[in-house]
């Protein structure tokens, strides 16, 4: 039998709890639906937090959350539940990318739209979307992420940018953290959407390489994801959709 030290236990104990605000905050903000989820690597680095396939992303608990290691495999969790039919998706990238903590994916039509035509590419119109400057890239296979190979794949278009498009599906943001994909993804669809805004009022200007590098000059990362999550849990939990007894 493995046993698992108590600090380890605690430092899981508050990742479930980050995980599942992530995710509920998500759907609260519109960015995930019925279908999506969020992954965390556990302190051994080998296994990683998912919730189960069935569990409303809009009820999550941190207690629903699985443990799975890097084939995807359930190790531990609610007896019979199973993890997401994606789960490989979040496997393959924390395997390929050891710099990568959590991962999120989800179904965003508005920011899919840039996948279904031509000659419109997702472009950096935010300031804050200056995070993916080195690229967006877009997985042709609109397929279910449901293989080790599939996921491989998805891995491989992902490279070593920091979000990636899946033509016709949804969208897959990586962050060093649970409170940094929050705040990653909700600026990846505030991108999409400004882009949208944009070209509705008139010919696009995106961001220049001048622009991001002036942005990025005196743009402090760690500070304003501590400030969106600490946004983000609060008016959550005044909202009611967080309890107000997590301490994250
Ligand atoms: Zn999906």
């Amino acid at each position: 039998m493995n046993v698992v030290p108590n600090s380890s236990l605690d430092a899981e104990h508050v990742l479930r709890m980050k995980v599942a605000a992530c995710t509920l905050m998500l759907v609260h903000e519109k960015c995930m639906n019925y279908s999506g989820h969020v992954s965390a690597r556990l302190p051994d680095g080998v296994t990683f937090l998912i919730q189960p396939i069935d569990v409303p992303r809009s009820g999550l608990r941190p207690d629903d959350l699985l443990v799975c290691d890097l084939d995807g495999k359930v190790l531990r969790g609610t007896p019979g539940a199973k993890a997401p039919a994606e789960v490989a998706l979040h496997a393959e990238i924390l395997r390929a990318r050891a710099d990568v903590n959590s991962v999120a994916h989800f179904h965003h039509d508005l920011t899919n739209s840039f996948t279904l035509v031509e000659d419109m590419p997702l472009r950096i119109v935010k300031n804050h979307a200056i995070r993916w400057r080195s690229g967006m890239p877009v997985h042709a296979d609109p397929a279910h992420v449901a293989t080790p190979e599939l996921g491989r794949a998805v891995a491989n278009t992902l490279g070593a940018h920091h979000a990636l498009q899946i033509r016709a599906h949804g969208q897959v943001v990586t962050a060093e953290s649970v409170e940094a994909v929050l705040t990653d993804s909700i600026h990846f669809v505030e991108n999409a959407q400004a882009m949208h805004n944009a070209c509705v009022i008139g010919r696009l200007a995106p961001l220049s390489e001048d622009d991001m590098e002036s942005f990025a000059k005196y743009f402090k990362r760690g500070r304003h994801v501590d400030k969106l999550w600490r946004y983000y849990i609060e008016s959550g939990q005044a909202a009611g959709v967080i309890p107000a007894d997590w301490q994250i």
